[in-house]
């Protein structure tokens, strides 16, 4: 028998993950398609914050308002079923449930799109790249990691400007005493170094066919991971594990 759960962390990567789409690629996919393919050039060459940082002020330049933005965000596909396993595992008292979200989108794309959803208050924290409206209209989106100062030592594969693990134990830190069961949910490469500092007890909610999967498997082949792994497809499948919960 395990401890019984009383506090419980849920940590969510943002794209393909909570939201059923990447943020970064789509508002370019929906306003600006030529801006998407040169993105998709330029993506081995340049950082990838950075080259979304440059090709918002081009979207700008070309009269890309802050309304088109903000009208393709509302948009982005979001399942149902994954607004509703979250709200519902959110209002159940027991366990008591703290939502993280551990992000290289930026925070304006994320608010958004969670207030579109009704979602605004989901997050105790959302950890992500920094971004704000000049009053022309343009987006203006920072690395999370000044790329003139200090960088992250992570040496799992993170990219150079946010190392998830780094950032998630840094929460922990600072929502002491320890929960007693984290819920990791996530997609990405960039997911893989959190989930390797997991504990017995935890879970990763591993979505299918995307680069964590590829990342986890030998490791949980060979008995490499300390974590619990629970794979999903589509977000009705979170909402069935989050029942469960
Ligand atoms: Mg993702
Ligand atoms: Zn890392």
């Amino acid at each position: 028998m395990s401890a019984p759960i009383s506090r419980q962390l849920v940590v969510f990567d943002f794209d393909w993950s909570l939201a059923d789409q990447d943020s970064d690629r789509w508002i370019f996919e929906v306003l600006a398609p030529e801006l998407r393919r040169k993105m998709k050039i330029l993506k081995k060459d340049v950082q990838w914050t950075d080259l979304v940082a440059s090709t918002l002020r081009e979207l700008h330049k070309k009269g890309g308002t802050r309304e088109d933005i903000e009208g393709a965000l509302r948009k982005m596909p979001f399942h149902p079923a994954m607004a509703r396993g979250v709200t519902d595992l959110k209002a159940r008292s027991s366990p008591q449930t703290t939502f993280l979200c551990l992000s290289n989108a930026n925070v304006v794309f994320i608010t958004t799109i969670l207030k579109a959803q009704g979602l605004d208050s989901l997050f105790e924290e959302i950890i992500t790249n920094p971004a704000e409206w000049d009053p022309s209209g343009l987006l203006k989106l920072r690395r999370r990691i000044d790329p003139d100062g200090p960088q992250h030592q992570c040496k799992v594969g993170c990219s150079p400007n946010m190392c998830k693990g780094d950032e998630l134990e840094a929460f922990l830190e600072r929502h002491k005493p320890a929960f007693d069961r984290v819920i990791y949910v996530g997609d990405g490469s960039n997911d893989f170094c959190p989930v390797l500092r997991l504990r017995s007890q935890d879970i990763v909610l591993c979505r299918r066919h995307r680069g964590l999967e590829k990342l986890i498997t030998p490791f949980e082949q060979e008995g490499r991971l300390n974590c619990q792994v629970r794979y999903w497809a589509g977000a009705w499948e979170v909402e069935e594990i989050f029942k469960q919960f």
